[in-house]
């Protein structure tokens, strides 16, 4: 299959999960998540029709960034931030949504630079705080998310989160109800949030199930990584 048929059938498949669970498919966002796949490939799926794409890696995604630069692309960031790397993500992308600390939320806040709309974020979140994996625990989300929310150059628009692998859809559904949950909490609170980022290639169907606005998708459309 091309990536062009490849995106469609996904499209068909999030607009069919989201009519069963009687859902607006609009209301869920495809993220082309283009992490160790070529600049062709990313232009491919632009030319299908696909606007936004994810980016793990700052230095794998900086050459795609400049030699795409022509096309309106939202680009988000999606990996682990280091400290040091802030500033070119401030830079250069639209959406962060692996922010963590407020250490990190300080930075881009102060490096986002003045020509360029507020950038906008999420907060990650890490459910079980399994230790190889970044993000806040759910009891830090509201404390964080307050703070990220003074920050003039940033806006705060929701969470993100990589659940542990299910072992079945049951499963599945009870992770992402979880973060679902944490999500409604948070704007009870007061907090003005519209991005829920879960689902993947593997699990995206439970989590549009259980309220996801965006799906994040790197094998299934471009098919498996090098
Ligand atoms: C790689 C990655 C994805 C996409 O994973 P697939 O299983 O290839 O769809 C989504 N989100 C994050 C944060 C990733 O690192």
């Amino acid at each position: 299959m091309t990536i062009a048929e490849r995106l469609d059938a996904i499209q068909q498949q999030i607009a069919n999960c989201a009519e069963q669970h009687g859902r607006d498919k609009h209301s869920i966002t495809l993220l082309a998540v283009s992490k160790q796949q070529s600049i062709e490939r990313i232009q491919d799926a632009y030319a299908a029709g696909q606007r936004c794409f994810g980016e793990n890696y700052l230095q794998e995604a900086l050459p795609k960034i400049a030699a795409l630069a022509h096309l309106p692309i939202s680009w988000h960031f999606i990996g682990h931030i280091q400290a040091n790397k802030t500033r070119k993500i401030a830079e250069n992308f639209s959406v962060v949504e692996t922010v963590s600390s407020l250490k990190i939320a300080e930075r881009l806040n102060k490096q986002r630079p003045s020509h360029l709309p507020p950038l906008t974020i999420c907060l990650e979140i890490n459910l079980y705080q399994e230790p190889d994996k970044s993000g806040i625990a759910p009891a830090d989300a509201l404390l964080l998310a307050k703070a990220c929310s003074g920050l003039s150059r940033l806006t705060l628009r929701g969470l993100m989160s990589i659940p542990p692998i299910a072992s079945n859809l049951t499963e599945a559904r009870q992770h992402f109800q979880q973060l679902y949950a944490l999500w409604q909490s948070l704007q009870q609170a007061g907090l003005n949030l519209d991005m829920l980022s879960m689902g993947m290639s593997g699990d995206f169907e439970a989590a549009i199930a259980e309220g996801s606005t965006e799906v994040r998708i790197g094998t299934g459309l471009f098919g498996s990584r090098s």
